[in-house]
């Protein structure tokens, strides 16, 4: 609403009705403008002027509104804006590899007392910082302003804004080789000297000392606050400069903090994209609906979720649609596509948009 609006509605408006004036228009404005729909990509720099346009001018048309790019390319995220997307900037936020020979102490360590320097879980890119460390902190927020600083970008995109993954989505289990029913210390990040002395300092407990560590609910409220507090940080940064911060997130609340520490419905966020990927917990479409209504529940309305589908989790093209709807239905502000955004998935979201708008 802006203060033209305001006034008018203060006019006519008794005294005490007057800030009921302005939030009901303010919600109608949002629901008028309709859901917002987001592509998941990585600027391939051999893209040519003449593809972008084609691209995102075919974007644009079917429902899109906005990109989410995985690297820096001023040349992309132009041509976004040009037809009318927002370009918003995709980080990986705490897991990253470019510190492990200045700052090795920055890593995080696991319950075994391994670092992710040495032995990083499940995966060689898995390179984890310790979010208790205040330079960690402070090197992502530098990380986040000088991304900021560019007229170009819209927005900040946090990914891997987490723990390391406790427990892997039941899917990867047996690619893996493992049992993951309960939690493993290998996988149980981080007990490095200064997460344990934050603790004992915060609550008086000594982790080394707890028979059942993972039993713990202080221990396990300090890990979400930890990533909490730097994600609020940084969000700060994102909203003084008048710029959007977003992130990709584990499907619902309940999975996200059990599985990867993470506490997204206490962020200060202007929107979420929880990876609703069905296939890696072994569900069915119609359980994105359900993990958007629980999403939906949790966030009580503090900003909008945009339900993240992975595009090879789908059998057919029907699936892709009935995937599409059950977000919609059940309060998702908006479908995140990850995989190949082909003519056909932008055909099905054109075609539900256009009955959205409609009903
Ligand atoms: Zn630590």
């Amino acid at each position: 609403m802006n203060k033209r609006e305001f006034l008018k509605a203060g006019l006519f408006a008794a005294a005490a009705t007057q800030i009921p004036v302005a939030v009901n228009a303010e919600v109608a404005k949002k629901k008028k403008k309709g859901p917002k729909n987001w592509v998941w990509t990585n600027p391939n720099m051999k893209d040519t002027d003449e593809e972008l346009v084609n691209r995102f001018t075919a974007y644009k048309a079917s429902g899109i509104t906005g990109i989410f790019f995985e690297a820096d390319s001023e040349r992309h995220f132009r041509a976004a804006k040009a037809q009318g997307l927002e370009a918003h900037r995709w980080i990986w936020t705490f897991n990253r590899a470019e510190l492990l020979t200045e700052h090795p102490e920055w890593y995080s360590v696991s319950r075994k007392g391994q670092s992710c320097v040495d032995n990083p879980p499940y995966v060689k890119y898995y390179r984890w910082l310790c979010p208790s460390r205040p330079e960690v902190q402070e090197y992502l927020e530098k990380t986040v302003t000088d991304i900021l600083a560019s007229d170009y970008v819209d927005g900040i995109h946090l990914d891997y804004v987490r723990y390391c993954d406790v427990i892997l989505p039941v899917n990867l289990w047996d690619f893996y080789k493992l049992d993951e029913t309960r939690e493993l210390p290998e996988y149980d990040f981080c007990y490095c000297d200064t997460c344990k002395a934050k603790f004992k300092e915060a609550y008086g407990i000594d982790v080394d000392k707890l028979q059942y560590p993972d039993a713990c609910l202080s221990w396990r409220l300090f890990r979400y606050n930890n990533i909490t507090r730097v994600v609020n940080s940084v969000a700060a940064i994102a909203h003084k400069k008048k710029k959007q911060i977003t992130a990709a997130v584990f499907p619902t609340p309940e999975v996200a903090r059990r599985n990867v520490r993470q506490d997204w419905t206490n962020w200060n966020l202007d929107a979420v994209c929880p990876m609703i990927y069905h296939g890696f917990y072994k569900e069915g479409v119609s359980w994105i609906g359900d993990a958007v209504a629980e999403g939906v529940h949790f966030l009580a309305g503090k900003f909008p979720l945009y339900a993240g589908l992975y595009l090879s989790d789908f059998k057919n093209d029907a699936e892709i649609r009935t995937g599409i709807q059950n977000a919609l239905s059940r309060g998702a502000a908006g479908i995140s596509f990850f995989g190949n955004v082909s003519p056909t998935v932008l055909d099905i979201l054109h075609g539900e948009m256009q009955s959205n708008k409609r009903a």
